[in-house]
């Protein structure tokens, strides 16, 4: 098959689009003006940045004076929960709950607060990758600030039961937040029905610039600043706004929530053509439940197999694909993603994620599906690993999380 180019990582990020770019270019040139001064080019990007506000409010059923704008996704995800743990630790409410294949922005920022005298829970999750909401609700305390679980995890995909947790936070009267960088433009949102308090969005992993992101806080809560200065953002988010950027964001959750039902159709039957392909390959697993996942994400791991030289070796064949999260790529620890889904390192290591969008095609598809064996033949054939799997009939087990000898 002839050699294509394909761009399968927009889990990772995603271009700006021809129609974001030309909707901020003025903005970096004639339209420069800073929205608090009076003369006119400041009173017309105040005028932007209002009507931007009001169309990311939009898209997510929000009021436009529940959208703040942020520096991205892990500014928003750092805002809500630093924010929140401020205001009610001095009603005496220390303790928060998430699960433990969070991003590392919500769990970093957790285990920052532990150090400063906050008991976080961290939930487990099945071995599809999927929380339970009963377990939310049994974790829940009288001390509980905040309950933040993600709507769509950033590596394998999974989509969470996010009303079901937001209904029963809402029940119990604790603020629910939730890290939805992965899930605005793939799933439908509506932060009012599914009892949303919080919500985190980044631009750039739905082709707006990277850097700009926001955050829905539902009226009548309140957080703590995370950035103090001026009077911006209502004087919650303080820093000249960053009109290019928010101007883009606009247009590009427009674009991106204009017809997600349409998007679906098209990529998850592309998606489990190439899941259902890739797995025809011995000792191979998918990670990640089947159905309860976004329509562009695959997530396999591969016995035998570094994941390292598979991505480099998909690259060499043009596909630019992960082994997990772009910020943990580079280190060689295992993801903490898979390893919470029960896997060994052995087999997680062996992983590699494929994270498409719009743009992907059947071809697309096909020619991934033709390349993918050459390269795990190719690969084995040159790991110890798999030479001692073959000699000793080493496998995996039945749940494909670890590798066990014949018969044990
Ligand atoms: C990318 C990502 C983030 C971080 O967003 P940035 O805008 O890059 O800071 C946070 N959470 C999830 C789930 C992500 O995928």
């Amino acid at each position: 098959m002839e050699k294509r180019i394909i761009y399968a990582d927009h889990a990772a990020t995603t271009a700006v689009s021809e129609e974001v770019l030309q909707a901020m270019l003025p903005y970096f040139t004639e339209h420069y003006g800073n929205p608090s001064s009076i003369y006119r080019i400041g009173r017309e990007n105040e005028r932007a940045v209002l009507d931007a506000r009001a169309r990311v409010a939009a898209c997510l059923g929000a009021d436009p004076k529940e959208i703040f704008f942020t520096a991205g996704g892990s500014e928003s995800d750092n805002w809500a929960i630093k924010g929140i743990a401020d205001k009610l630790s001095a009603k005496g409410k220390k303790h928060i709950i998430t699960s433990v294949f969070e991003h590392h922005a919500v769990l970093h920022t957790c285990e920052f607060l532990e150090k400063h005298g906050f008991e976080v829970t961290y939930l487990p999750v099945s071995a599809d990758g999927l929380i339970d909401p009963q377990q939310v609700a049994d974790a829940i305390r009288e001390d509980t600030a905040l309950v933040t679980i993600m709507y769509a995890n950033n590596e394998i995909g999974t989509v969470q039961p996010i009303a079901e947790i937001g209904k029963i936070c809402r029940e119990k009267k604790v603020l629910f937040h939730t890290d939805a960088v992965q899930a605005v433009g793939n799933v439908e949102i509506d932060v009012k029905a599914q009892n949303i308090d919080l919500l985190s969005l980044s631009g750039h992993k739905f082709h707006a610039p990277k850097g700009i992101g926001a955050l829905y806080v539902r009226k009548g809560v309140t957080l703590s600043n995370l950035v103090h200065g001026g009077g911006q953002e209502s004087g919650k988010r303080a820093g000249t706004e960053n009109v290019t950027g928010i101007v883009g964001l606009a247009r590009a959750i427009e674009l991106a929530t204009a017809d997600i039902p349409a998007k679906t159709a098209k990529l998850t039957p592309l998606r489990d053509k190439l899941i259902d392909g890739i797995l025809q390959l011995p000792e191979t697993r998918l990670n990640g439940s089947r159905t309860q996942r976004l329509p562009g994400n695959v997530n396999i791991s591969f016995a035998g197999i570094e994941g390292e030289s598979l991505l480099l070796m998909l690259d060499h064949y043009g596909i630019m694909a992960s082994s997990g999260s772009a910020c943990t790529s580079g280190s060689l620890d295992p993801s903490h993603v898979l390893l919470s889904l029960g896997l060994s390192h052995e087999v997680a290591h062996g992983s590699m994620r494929l994270s498409f969008g719009e743009e992907f095609s059947e071809e697309d598809a096909d020619y991934i599906l033709s390349v993918i064996p050459e390269i795990t033949e190719r690969l084995r054939s040159m790991s110890p690993m798999w030479e001692t799997m073959q000699k000793e009939h080493i496998h995996l087990n039945a749940n494909k999380t670890k590798l066990i000898k014949e018969g044990e």
